[in-house]
């Protein structure tokens, strides 16, 4: 019997890949901080380049620390195998042009990251790419925006800073009925609260830079593959050569040999080390993550001074009931939006804050919060603007200390609004 299937998330979180006898013992992944690897003999370099051995190259290829991450994440995921990357944006960004081309289209969350929504819908229309944005809790006009230049469809599995949360499930089954494959970005989520390859994704990409690292010491990104999407059908004969030398992994392989290895997205392997590191504790900072969630809500959403709250724990929000039935008893998420009378108001509770730091960033293991009008969405038109993120809105990334501590610094602050 395969033992490692016994494992619960949280133990293979730790254990996953650890006893490398190349390790020599360590517990930890050695970093191979080294820009290339020396070969013995002419014709050992010969068989790394061609892929008759596994053997390391040189950096922007492969890196052995790197590796390891890949082989942990494609398993936490449940898929066949992974890709590190130098941050999110870059995972994001090789899985997409992995798949584009000049004059292909895609479909896409309207309610996307910031950066992730300026690359769809400026950068990529620069090389006559184009996006079709939809509503991702409204599979009919999903199903509409299909056509026959369509490559794949886009969705986080949490939107930021919206907290839709779309039926994963559902949107696979009208994917595949049209031969397209699903992305998630599962960022928001980790995959100890969800697994949308379990519900039918083929690609899974991370900000690992986020829960997955944890401390925010880390900046990184993967592209986990399925290997379960039938590359071989009609809209992809493009993806014939791959298909050919990888089979199932055909995907990953495109992505790995046109984009990445060209463009040069590799990831440090300090920071894969990093994230290893945060990887250990996953289980338990998410548990923590989602109960505190849950607490400083409720302490928003009672409170004089705050005029909305927007948490999909809430049995009103209108993604509750499939949050329930995605994540299970887990939790909703551990990052909510709620509103203030006005910029004015967000910038005093800011200012007064005193454990909560104000910092553009999220999944973090401390409490941090922003005011995405002012700074993400700053260069953003004003009505597009006000459509993700009005000047009352603060987004809050809810952190692992005592929710005691939080909610007494938020009520704090509060006064002085
Ligand atoms: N995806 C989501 C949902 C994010 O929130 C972010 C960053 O905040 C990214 C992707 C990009 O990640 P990175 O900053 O690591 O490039």
């Amino acid at each position: 019997m395969d033992k490692k299937r016994l494992r619960h998330f949280e133990t293979n979180a730790i254990h996953e890949g650890v006893k490398d006898p190349a390790w020599k013992g360590a517990t930890l992944p050695p970093i191979f901080q080294t820009a290339a690897h020396y070969h013995e003999t002419a014709d050992s370099l010969t068989q790394a380049f061609s892929g008759k051995s596994q053997d390391h190259i040189y950096m922007r290829l492969t890196n052995p620390t790197n590796r390891f991450l890949e082989h942990k994440l494609a398993a936490l995921e449940t898929g066949a195998g992974a890709l590190a990357t130098s941050s999110g944006m870059a995972a994001i960004n090789d899985a997409c042009m992995g798949l584009l081309r000049a004059g292909d289209e895609f479909i896409a969350s309207r309610s996307l990251f910031m950066s992730s929504y300026t690359l769809f819908t400026t950068i990529f229309q620069k090389y006559a790419i184009h996006v079709q944005l939809i509503d991702p809790l409204n599979i009919e006009q999903i199903q509409q925006a299909i056509t026959d230049k369509t490559r794949f469809i886009y969705l986080e599995t949490i939107t930021n800073p919206g907290m839709e949360i779309a039926d994963i499930k559902t949107i696979a089954q009208l994917a595949h009925s049209r031969g397209l494959p699903l992305m998630i970005d599962n960022t928001l989520a980790s995959p100890w609260l969800c697994r949308p390859i379990e519900l039918g994704a083929d690609i899974v990409i991370h900000s690992t830079t986020k829960y997955l690292s944890g401390h925010g010491g880390a900046l990184g990104g993967i592209i986990v593959d399925a290997g379960t999407f039938d590359w071989s059908q009609n809209r992809f004969t493009d993806f014939a050569p791959f298909v050919e030398q990888k089979g199932r992994l055909a995907f990953l392989h495109k992505v790995y040999k046109e984009i990445h290895i060209n463009f040069g997205t590799t990831a440090a392997p300090f920071h894969s080390y990093l994230t290893a590191i945060g990887l250990n504790t996953l289980g338990l900072r998410m548990e923590r993550h989602m109960k505190n969630a849950i607490k400083v809500a409720d302490f928003l959403k009672d409170h004089p001074k705050i005029s909305r709250v927007n948490f999909p724990g809430f049995e009103n929000h209108k993604s509750h009931q499939i949050a329930k039935a995605q994540f299970g008893q887990k939790g909703f998420g551990a990052m909510l939006t709620f509103g203030l009378k006005n910029q004015d108001a967000c910038f005093r509770l800011i200012n007064s804050l005193d454990m909560i730091l104000n910092i553009a960033n999220l999944g973090d293991c401390k409490t941090l919060i922003i005011h995405p009008y002012s700074s993400q969405y700053a260069s953003f038109p004003e009505d597009l603007k006000n459509k993700l993120a009005d000047p009352g809105l603060l987004r809050l990334s809810v952190g692992i200390e005592h929710h005691e501590d939080i909610c007494s610094d938020l009520a704090q602050a509060l006064e002085s609004v």
